[in-house]
């Protein structure tokens, strides 16, 4: 985009219809045209391009639309964005029209997150990943302002993040065989089930590695009696636990599984919200927290907090995100007992350079203030 184009949009306050190649070159522009002293908001449309199909038990894709974000205060400029996969209910269209019904303007502080997210609950409702590509803005920049990264904001020991799973999705056996190659560098795995060949791809990864299996059914299982065959069946093969085994309105049944099987259950489709940490106790051992469910950062925090005081397991996932989503949430990482932050590595198109896999964790640059991701171009 050329510079009248860019301070036309930027001007009407709408979409910027920029590309995100030219993230720094828009940089330089919105210190010139945005308000002094006040948030400055700005978005663009960015389709993340998959390695792999995504092959789930109810649907198969390759790409996933996404939104990156900007705010911008005085020169300083945080990074966010919003992954949108279909089941979530979220477009590039939703995301964009919340986001343009925002008036961050009014806001000068950063670090009111709370109020600024007391303020888009009062915008729309739901609306979860957009308020969450504001939340992981706002956190960089209050972190780039402060000279921290969060994980030491609130206090963590980086070195007690659990080992990150890698997903291996369902997919004809020579495919999964290569996907298990490439998670050579992960301590874990995590399988999708919840198609008829379940134990087929867990007998194909056996054939290859003795590796920790997570196992996501993703509703998969509408029988509780073929469920709790499967959780005995995975038990016996080295799998950690079970995330999302039933359709989530099967609660109930859910609570009677949970009450015989050998392998924790962890929410997560039905999980969204932080007052779904309370609905979850009973019928679930622990929560699965996304950002992009979340709201962000900030409720994920209170979501860990939550959990804890009812005694429940806490595992922290993603969606298919940039280096940007995953290093926020990294960030949270030494507060939970399973991570699953592999999101920017089942894509090709990656735009940030952020958190990595270090000895099968995924670690954020230690030093480097707010989320720890800065855009590669
Ligand atoms: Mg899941």
């Amino acid at each position: 985009m050329d510079r009248r184009k860019f301070l036309v949009s930027a001007g009407l306050g709408t979409m910027a219809l920029v590309s995100p190649i030219s993230l720094s070159a828009v940089g330089i522009a919105t210190r010139k045209t945005g308000k002094t002293g006040r948030l400055n908001l700005h978005f663009s449309p960015y389709e993340l391009q998959l390695r792999h199909a995504f092959n789930l038990a109810k649907y198969s894709r390759t790409t996933t639309p996404d939104v990156q974000v900007r705010i911008e205060l005085d020169g300083i400029v945080g990074y966010g964005e919003a992954s949108m996969p279909p089941y979530l209910g979220e477009s590039v269209e939703s995301v964009t029209k919340f986001l343009s019904s925002l008036d961050l303007s009014q806001f000068s502080d950063p670090f009111r997150i709370e109020d600024i997210h007391e303020y888009m609950e009062s915008v729309a409702p739901d609306n979860r990943a957009a308020k969450a590509s504001v939340d992981i803005a706002l956190h960089d920049l209050v972190g780039k302002i402060m000279g921290q990264p969060w994980y030491k904001i609130w206090g963590l020991n980086p070195d007690l993040a659990p080992d990150t799973s890698f997903t291996i999705g369902i997919d004809k056996a020579d495919v999964v065989r290569k996907k298990v190659d490439e998670a050579a560098p992960y301590n874990v795995l995590k399988v999708k089930m919840g198609l008829d060949n379940d134990k087929e791809l867990v007998e194909i990864i056996r054939s290859k590695t003795d590796r920790p299996i997570c196992v996501d059914a993703n509703q998969g299982w509408d029988d509780k009696e073929r469920a709790l065959e499967m959780c005995h069946w995975l038990a016996e093969r080295n799998c950690l636990f079970v995330e999302q085994p039933m359709p989530k309105e099967k609660i109930d049944e859910t609570a009677w599984l949970r009450e015989r099987s050998p392998l924790p259950i962890v929410a997560d489709e039905f999980f969204q919200r932080l007052p779904d940490v309370k609905r979850a106790h009973g019928a679930y051992d622990a929560i699965n927290i996304k950002l992009m469910k979340s709201t962000g950062m900030h409720e994920a925090y209170k979501m860990v907090a939550a959990a804890r005081a009812l005694g429940m397991k806490v595992m922290l996932g993603c969606m298919t995100e940039t280096s940007c989503g995953i290093s926020a949430a990294a960030q949270l990482a030494p507060m939970v007992d399973w991570a699953d932050l592999d999101g920017n590595l089942l894509i090709a198109n990656d735009i940030f350079d952020g958190a990595k896999i270090v000895n099968g964790k995924v670690s954020v640059p230690i030093d480097r203030p707010g989320i720890g991701a800065v855009p590669l171009v």
